[in-house]
């Protein structure tokens, strides 16, 4: 049996103290296929190390909109040297985040020394590098929170890369998921998402088309529910829960149970979504 998640960081400088645990904790789960997403100039280099260690490894380079602020002047000529470098290269960690204007605590340790970038701006930032991803049919991996309506909208105008795009921990509404399936996206489905109290975004799961579902960790983002971690790491420098990439392997399983699939079948079936949207 072997696993793909569909996305993940696992060039953080938080990872890197236990990288050598984790990279034999993930060929013990036998993963096949890991995208790891690059979210700023400055970590582009640490993706491409990676992808260079482990033939697992999908590079992926972009900038996230928490990091859209911060950028460079030079950000968009480095993206463009960088893809035409690393020809199985995609693009992301890209996207909208209304969340970091709206409902973003001042003091949330994740966002400090961010500026935090007005919504036309990451909308700008954002486009440009769908055109890259479009100009040379790259998959777009999009993180989208609280802007589920200017998402939409933007894709529709834009163009977009034939292969199709991933949602990222897909949390926009259920009624959503037609249209954004109709502009090829595929959606991924967090581990964060078995915790009970994530019923909704649990549920939302039921109406995603089965060839165009993906499974991710965002590690060493989103944790799972405790009960459900097989592997765990010492918390982060700024004290919070880490998630172990290897734990991909329980959110296959709970996914399963949930969805009431055999394993099997989930794990072809990611699988061969895997393979179209990010290595045919
Ligand atoms: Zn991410």
């Amino acid at each position: 049996m072997t696993l793909h998640d569909a996305h993940n960081h696992l060039h953080d400088e938080w990872l890197l103290p236990h990288l050598n645990r984790i990279a034999a904790d993930l060929a013990d789960a036998v993963i096949a296929g890991a995208v790891v997403n690059g979210t700023t100039p400055d970590d582009w280099p640490a993706v491409s190390a990676l992808a260079t260690r482990f033939a697992w490894v999908i590079p992926s380079y972009g900038v996230h909109p928490w990091d859209c602020g911060n950028r460079p002047a030079d950000w968009l000529d480095r993206l463009e040297a960088r893809l035409a470098a690393e020809p199985r290269a995609h693009v992301g960690e890209i996207g909208l985040d209304r969340w970091i204007l709206d409902r973003a605590k001042p003091d949330d340790p994740r966002l400090a020394g961010l500026r935090r970038a007005p919504l036309d701006e990451q909308t700008e930032v954002f486009t440009a590098q769908l055109a890259l991803a479009a100009q040379d049919n790259r998959a777009a991996s999009i993180h989208c929170i609280d802007a589920w309506g200017a998402l939409l909208e933007t894709l529709r105008t834009a163009p977009l890369p034939a292969r199709g795009l991933l949602l990222h921990a897909y949390a926009g509404p259920e009624e959503m998921i037609g249209p954004f399936a109709d502009l090829g996206a595929y959606f991924s489905f967090n581990g964060s998402y078995l915790d009970p109290k994530r019923a909704r975004l649990r549920e939302t799961f039921r109406a995603v088309p089965p060839d165009r579902l993906l499974i991710e960790t965002d590690a060493p983002a989103m944790p799972l529910p405790a009960a459900a971690e097989k592997f765990s790491l010492p918390p982060s420098p700024t004290g919070t829960r880490m998630n172990h990439p290897a734990n991909l392997a329980a959110v296959y399983r709970g996914l399963a149970a949930f969805l009431g699939q055999p394993l099997e079948s989930l794990v072809m079936r990611v699988e061969a979504n895997f393979q179209r949207l990010f290595t045919d």
